[in-house]
């Protein structure tokens, strides 16, 4: 394309809200057979809210407000807003320590306290007895955290985060172009599943840690796939910088934006296939 066909593609598709910094990786788009999503944020609006506490609701959450006032995790804004709501007023921890991809550490009135998946119960050896409880929830697209002190649980805080209106749509028109939908996601297999189904998404990868998000996004473009990464959060830079076309939401971190080569501002997925579109008119013309 020449120089100006590509300019007009990109002063085209900004005026639909999705920013191109570099006009040239509209024709990397063109080429495009995989779109991965990442979920929090991204395919969900990105605003969790608690739905269920099962244990004794007040011990439970405020050992769990405790813990997560000193954590930016979107999981940790909606038990501290839940808390508060409720009356229930954090107490000051020491040793606070995030665990990237599993939860979160400290000492709560000097005993050790948690909260998280799966895997960091898996990481401190502590009986799994209520997992079966968390897996109806977990079907029901709801996002699952164990709650407890001493190596003890005293129950789990059910969170959900509803995809946006628009991601259904968005995934619909990729694949009806023929591209294939991945989401990938540190949340639990089932909770992933679930949501992966509301909007059509064709295969899931869940359970990733933060730093092996990029290795998936390699794993993809085997073969001589061209992917594009879609995403939000700090831990998905890498991930936006390694696909071939990365996509950030505008309401995303700024390293997400910065790595991106494509900024979504609307935070609407119907932005990939906007630029999908305009990718084919800008090369068509000129051809
Ligand atoms: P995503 O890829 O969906 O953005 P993250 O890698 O940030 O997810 O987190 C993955 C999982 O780790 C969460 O679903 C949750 O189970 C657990 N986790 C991470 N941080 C916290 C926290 N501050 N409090 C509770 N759980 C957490
Ligand atoms: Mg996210």
């Amino acid at each position: 394309a020449t120089p100006t066909a590509l300019m007009v593609g990109t002063a085209r598709s900004a005026k639909m809200g999705v920013l191109i910094k570099n006009g040239e990786v509209l024709e990397e788009v063109g080429d495009l057979d995989t779109v991965v999503f990442d979920k929090t944020g991204t395919i969900t609006v990105g605003k969790p809210q608690v739905t269920n506490i099962i244990g004794n609701q007040q011990q439970v959450l405020s050992v769990a407000a405790s813990l997560e006032e000193d954590s930016e995790h979107p999981l940790a804004i909606a038990i501290l807003k839940e808390a508060s709501t409720q009356n229930i007023t954090p107490v000051k921890v020491q040793n606070f320590k995030a665990i990237e991809g599993k939860g979160v550490t400290a000492s709560y009135n000097g005993q050790v306290a948690f909260i998280g998946n799966d895997r960091l119960l898996e990481d401190n050896n502590i009986s799994q007895e209520i997992v079966s409880q968390a897996a109806k929830l977990q079907a029901q697209a709801k996002t699952v955290v164990y709650v407890g002190l001493d190596k003890q649980i005293l129950g789990l805080i059910a969170i959900q985060d509803a995809p946006k209106p628009s991601s259904k749509a968005a995934i619909a028109a990729l694949k009806a172009r023929g591209l294939k939908t991945v989401m990938l996601t540190g949340d639990n297999e089932k909770v992933a599943q679930a949501i992966a189904k509301e909007v059509g998404i064709d295969q899931v990868i869940a359970g990733v840690l933060p730093n092996e998000k990029a290795d998936h996004i390699k794993k993809l473009q085997k073969g001589n796939h061209k992917v594009a990464f879609v995403g939000d959060g700090i831990n998905d830079a890498p991930a936006l910088s390694t696909a071939d076309v990365g996509i950030a939401m505008g309401s995303g971190t700024d390293i997400a934006i910065d790595s991106g080569e494509i900024v979504l501002v609307q935070n609407d997925l119907r932005g990939v296939v906007r630029a999908l579109d305009i990718s084919k008119k800008t090369f068509n013309r000129i051809k």
